[in-house]
């Protein structure tokens, strides 16, 4: 049974809450601090589903909250793990310029990674591109040797037993219904009875609007779910891609395309796609919730945004439903690509903030509501960025 009187209850144990939990613990011992997980397991949703890119802060905006908490988190989460034996690579990322008509997105990213600090970046011709990615194609690339990558479960997991070490607790199979205030305490109802805390942080990702507005917060903006699907390289065919090689990015859209991912477990992803998904947790193509879809679908913002992306919608869909159009994009970069090399993959949902302009958010999110503060829109590199943010976030809570 969760406590009945904590200090402060925290919803949601992904990587952001409990990087948060642990960031409370370690400034004030004496807390009490209870995280409360729906799930049986930690760490499950976009935190045990996703890239596992700890990004060195190339893409954002100067003087954005991403770029700030990106370049601060990345090298510490790099430190935690080599520090708690957790597997972490740092062996560099290309960003390949496949036609001249990209070059001018491709300066922009260099002037952003600069000015944002990122370390040691390096422009490469064709010749030096080949150097490090013997098999990868391109008119000009930009390197990013701090690049690495991380298994953000095993960090959640890690993050979690911090908290019970430091005398917090974290309660799984414990979903949350709602919250209300009583007296001078915030009610936060859940499977196992409620718990009345000072204060609660609300880290749910893909259902964050909903309990904000369940708490008195704004409807807006809207959690719509976004399913992102890889392929993998068969075993045999994993030397075609040494580290990680990613196209250069419409920067109008908050998705870096389709990209080559070598795991910590040498496993080769290739993707994500981006459809709009039918539930929140649509990790089986063609899963529908009822209450997910009717939620996309009563959303002024959805039709907006199909308005302006519908056709990066159907380029999307024509990635989803066929191996072989994703292939065929992934060989603009690895000629020697082929439908006969790719296995089919995992497949993750990407929790994706939408206003009711159709904008697609972008940044970091953090709104309040009496007693209580929702990270509304968490999404990538909120992992690379977890303990910096939870910083950020543990000031405000002070
Ligand atoms: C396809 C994809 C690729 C990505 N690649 C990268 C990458 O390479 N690098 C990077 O830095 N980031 C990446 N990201 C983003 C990163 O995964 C997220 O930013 C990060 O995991 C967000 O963590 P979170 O704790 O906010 O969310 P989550 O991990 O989704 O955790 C939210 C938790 O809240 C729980 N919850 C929800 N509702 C309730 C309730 N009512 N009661 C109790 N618990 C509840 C959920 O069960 C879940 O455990 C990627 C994301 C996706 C989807």
């Amino acid at each position: 049974m969760p406590r009945e009187e904590p200090d402060i209850v925290v919803v949601g144990a992904g990587i952001i809450g409990l990087a948060v939990a642990r960031e409370l613990l370690a400034r004030r011992p004496d807390r009490t601090v209870t995280v409360l997980e729906r799930e049986e397991v930690t760490g499950f949703h976009q935190t045990g589903h996703n890239s596992g890119v700890l990004h060195a802060g190339i893409y954002y905006t100067p003087g954005s909250l991403k770029a700030r908490l990106c370049t601060e988190g990345a090298p510490e989460l790099l430190a935690y793990c080599q520090e708690h034996g957790i597997p972490a690579r740092q062996d560099g990322k290309l960003i390949v310029a496949t036609d001249e008509s990209e070059i001018p997105r491709l300066d922009e990213l260099e002037r952003r990674g600069r000015a944002n600090g990122v370390p040691d970046l390096k422009r490469l011709r064709p010749e030096e591109l080949a150097e490090i990615e013997p098999h990868v194609r391109g008119v000009d690339a930009l390197h990013s040797p701090a690049t690495a990558v991380v298994d953000f479960q095993a960090v959640a997991k890690q993050f979690a037993k911090d908290v019970e070490a430091a005398g917090g607790e974290v309660v799984t199979g414990c979903a949350v219904e709602g919250a209300d205030l009583r007296a001078n305490r915030l009610c936060v109802r859940h499977a196992r009875g409620e718990s009345r805390a000072r204060f609660a942080i609300f880290c749910a990702g893909g259902w964050s609007d909903r309990l904000a507005v369940a708490a008195g917060g704004d409807p807006d903006p809207r959690i719509v779910p976004f399913r992102g699907a890889w392929l993998r390289l068969k075993p045999e065919r994993r030397d075609l891609v040494r580290a990680l090689v990613y196209p250069v990015p419409d920067p109008a859209l908050p998705f870096l395309g389709v990209h080559f991912t070598r795991g910590t477990d040498d496993e080769v992803l290739i993707g994500p796609t981006a459809l709009l998904a039918g539930a929140r947790d649509a990790y089986r193509l063609g899963r529908l919730v009822p209450r997910d879809l009717r939620d996309t679908l009563a959303w002024a913002g959805t039709y907006r945004m199909a308005r302006r992306w519908w056709r990066t919608g159907l380029s999307e869909l024509r990635h989803a439903l066929s191996a072989k159009a994703l292939v065929n994009d992934g060989a603009r970069y690895i000629p020697e690509l082929t439908p006969d090399d790719v296995l089919p993959g995992p497949a993750g949902v990407r929790a994706q903030a939408l206003g009711r302009d159709g904008s697609l958010i972008d940044d970091f999110v953090v709104s309040e509501t009496e007693r209580a503060l929702h990270v509304r829109n968490a999404p990538s590199p909120a992992a690379t960025s977890s303990l910096a943010l939870a910083r950020l976030i543990a000031d405000r809570v002070e």
